[in-house]
């Protein structure tokens, strides 16, 4: 097998759909076409193909002893001798891979600094494409009941009224409802089931932008028109969308998904949290009458493959989903909504570095179509873009309905700090027990996951830290773990001191939202407390049954970490109450300011919604921190432009480019090595106008038994900074079991 150099990833003017290009020998006979695999390779290899082989076709081929699919990317280089290169074993029959997507992908890769082969992996993750398609048995609700319900049964029953319509496969249902294949049969032969052969991948059914339009105020009914016309354009454009929580911001973007709609091109809505998506999905079928194709880590494998191959065919009209949704095959995709966009969980922090939100605007960009980012707090980024005039911006100022924004206070923990051991103050709770007293509800907001971040032994001093990280072990006292937040590692609750072997001298120093949680049963003996933690719930259906139970008043106080701050629309909400307002500033990372100014103003923003005021009070030892008081004061538009100073005048992003470097491997030492190595290697990097600095041992200086150092390239806007980065890469051969990674436009520096 052959490996030829490819230069077409250098753009759209390499790529075509026209067989004519390829390496023609004789009519008839096999052709020589490079195939790029997904896998960690940095250029197309070369295979035979049969004549008439177009170009996205995908293929399967053997690669290294196994098969493996992969896409016809051009003709073959030729570079390698015909004789010795290796036929691909079969055609697949589906549709080719259009132009469009192989830019995407390989400007992606470029942009990104990563293997096209490992792009085209994103583009193809779904289980079986390569299956033929065939009938499946699938079990739909009946209407006959067992004489006894167990909670077992009636979970099967519930995934099944969720999706009116639908039919799941065994494994699907039995997964969906965390039951065993017995269970299922006693519902089957109670009649509550129906079994039935299903084609595989049924399509999805018409959404009809007319079903149920809304009435909208004339600041929303204006930016809806903009949006609508610039999706009727047909073009590229980005747009911010800027709007206070509650202001309409969705139902003004589902006029646009309506309009794009009409004109018979795809919409690709990207969430930021899969327990957001079942009550949005709810939300598109009341206003298009049917659902959308959903696309995340917890769908399954069966309705992935559904959704990838609806996206090619042209059948999925409206995909929901996480960020990897925005690798569909989409035939024609006119609107991309990135809703939430400031939002860290966009950025993939493992494998494939990328940021969706900025594929999202290169994607739209190629596809000729609309990139609408909407958020209530916009990222620095988006905001600078649309100040440069780069992105157009639209402003939703008002909540929906007059409702008022919530009225945020500080309480200033110096002054009044709250009791020895406890962590609220005495404002803060006579401020959540005047809404237990009218009946409403209250949130506190600590984003600690578990009971106590540290747990020391009084005797000895002992702290449990993890035996791979660099980090505590985290109590977490409902599940009776210590668990290390950075790699997973648990171990059972201590009952006395490992070192010193004292017992009754382990003290949990700080708090958790477990350890809050015991304070407020205690203070408020009679309230129903519901806590959200992303690890407290064993799946998406149990945290969206939590949620909903919350919204529908089935609890009093709500005790949550940054899982609250997402989207969720809880009516009888009207006191958020931040237990520790200064947690994030702490940590010294560049976006600190702007991270707790997005957080405490979403937070705040949960308070009030409907026909009752709210209001946020923040627990703070530095009132007077400029952070602070744009939150309290509200002024949105000066905090992002003293921000925006601030950064232009240190020339970080979004004024300057930045890319991490990760070196990390089991042997310190040669970590250490390959990490000098690559700080001396920097003169071509400084000739191409970029800073290089470290190495320094990384924040976290290990992680899963890794030793981890960083460097960090900065440079001026306008230098070509991924090129002279991936050369430097090129240029130094890390030792042995070491690992360096780049990181384009980094989030974390940890
Ligand atoms: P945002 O996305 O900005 O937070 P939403 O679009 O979710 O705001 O709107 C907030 C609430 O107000 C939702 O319950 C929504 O249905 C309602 N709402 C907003 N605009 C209208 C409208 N024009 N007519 C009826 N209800 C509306
Ligand atoms: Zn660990």
């Amino acid at each position: 097998m052959g490996a030829g150099t490819n230069d077409q990833y250098a753009g759209s003017a390499g790529l075509t759909d026209s067989i004519a290009d390829l390496r023609l020998e004789q009519p008839g006979e096999a052709i020589v076409v490079s195939v790029l695999v997904p896998a960690p390779v940095e250029r197309a290899l070369d295979y035979l193909a049969p004549a008439g082989t177009p170009v996205g076709a995908f293929v399967e081929a053997p690669l290294g002893g196994r098969s493996t699919m992969g896409v016809v990317w051009g003709a073959g280089a030729g570079d390698f001798a015909r004789e010795r290169l290796k036929p691909v074993i079969r055609v697949l029959d589906m549709p080719p891979m259009r132009a469009e997507m192989r830019e995407f992908l390989s400007r992606a890769a470029e942009y990104t600094i990563t293997d096209p082969g490992l792009m085209t992996r994103l583009a193809t993750r779904a289980p079986g494409l390569t299956d033929p398609p065939g009938a499946r048995r699938i079990y739909r609700l009946g209407a006959g009941r067992p004489d006894r319900m167990t909670s077992a049964r009636t979970r099967v029953i519930d995934v099944l009224e969720d999706h009116p319509g639908l039919g799941f496969s065994p494994t699907d249902l039995a997964d969906l409802a965390g039951v065993s294949a017995g269970v299922l049969k006693g519902l089957a032969e109670a009649g509550a089931l129906i079994s039935s052969q299903a084609p595989r991948d049924a399509p999805f059914p018409p959404l009809d932008p007319e079903a149920n339009p809304v009435a909208l105020t004339d600041a929303q009914r204006q930016a809806a028109d903009a949006l609508k016309a610039s999706v009727a354009a047909r073009r590229f454009a980005a747009i911010l969308l800027k709007g206070v929580t509650g202001s309409g911001k969705t139902e003004v973007y589902l006029e646009a998904v309506a309009e794009c709609l009409r004109q018979g091109r795809q919409a690709l809505i990207l969430l930021p949290e899969i327990a957001l998506t079942a009550a949005f999905l709810k939300r598109i079928e009341a206003r298009f009458g049917a659902r959308p194709a959903e696309w995340h880590s917890a769908v399954t494998g069966a309705e992935r493959r559904r959704a990838w191959r609806a996206a090619a065919a042209g059948n999925a009209q409206v995909v929901v989903g996480a960020r990897s949704a925005l690798f569909l095959p989409f035939t024609d995709l006119g609107l991309i909504v990135v809703d939430e966009e400031h939002d860290a969980s966009y950025k993939q922090e493992d494998g494939v570095r990328y940021h969706a939100r900025d594929m999202a605007v290169l994607r739209a960009s190629i596809e000729g179509g609309a990139a609408l980012l909407a958020s209530a707090t916009p990222s620095l980024e988006s905001w600078a873009n649309a100040e440069a005039g780069k992105y157009a911006r639209l402003d939703l100022p008002e909540r929906f309905g007059g409702a008022a924004l919530p009225r945020i206070s500080a309480v200033d923990s110096r002054t009044t700090p709250p009791e020895r051991g406890r962590w609220l103050s005495r404002p803060m709770e006579e401020a959540v027990a005047e809404r237990m007293g009218r009946g409403e509800q209250a949130l506190l907001f600590l984003n600690r996951r578990g009971y106590a971040p540290l747990t020391l032994c009084r005797a000895c001093g002992h702290r449990f830290g993890c035996p791979h990280c660099d980090a505590w072990l985290v109590e977490h006292r409902f599940r009776r773990q210590m668990l290390c937040h950075q790699c997973g590692h648990a171990e059972p609750a201590p009952e006395k001191c490992p070192s010193c072997g004292a017992d009754d001298k382990l003290s949990a120093c700080g708090p958790g939202v477990e350890r809050l949680a015991e304070e407020v049963a205690a203070r408020f003996p009679d309230a129903r407390l519901a806590i959200l933690s992303s690890d407290l719930a064993a799946s998406a259906a149990e945290q969206k049954a939590r949620i909903d139970a919350i919204a529908a008043g089935e609890a009093d106080i709500i005790i949550g970490t940054q899982i609250v701050a997402k989207g969720h629309n809880f009516p009888l909400l009207t006191l958020v109450g931040v237990v520790d307002a200064d947690l994030g500033l702490q940590g010294g990372d560049m976006r600190a300011a702007e991270r707790t100014f997005q957080l405490m103003r979403q937070v705040a923003g949960r308070a009030g919604r409907a026909d009752k005021p709210g209001a946020a009070m923040l627990q703070t030892a530095a009132p007077d921190h400029p952070v602070m008081k744009a939150i309290l004061s509200g002024d949105e538009e000066a905090f992002h432009a003293r921000e925006a100073e601030a950064r232009r005048a240190a020339g970080v992003p979004p004024y300057g480019r930045m890319i991490g470097v990760i070196v990390s491997g089991r042997d310190e030492r040669r970590v250490w090595a390959s990490a000098m190595a690559l700080g001396q290697a920097g003169d071509a990097l400084r000739a191409a106008g970029c800073q290089l600095l470290g190495p320094a041992p990384a924040p976290i200086a290990r992680v899963r038994g890794q030793s981890r150092a960083r460097l960090l390239i900065k440079a001026p806007k306008g230098v070509a900074v991924q090129q002279a980065a991936a050369a430097w890469r090129r240029s130094v051969k890390p030792q042995s079991g070491v690992r360096v990674i780049l990181d384009v436009d980094p989030q974390s520096f940890l």
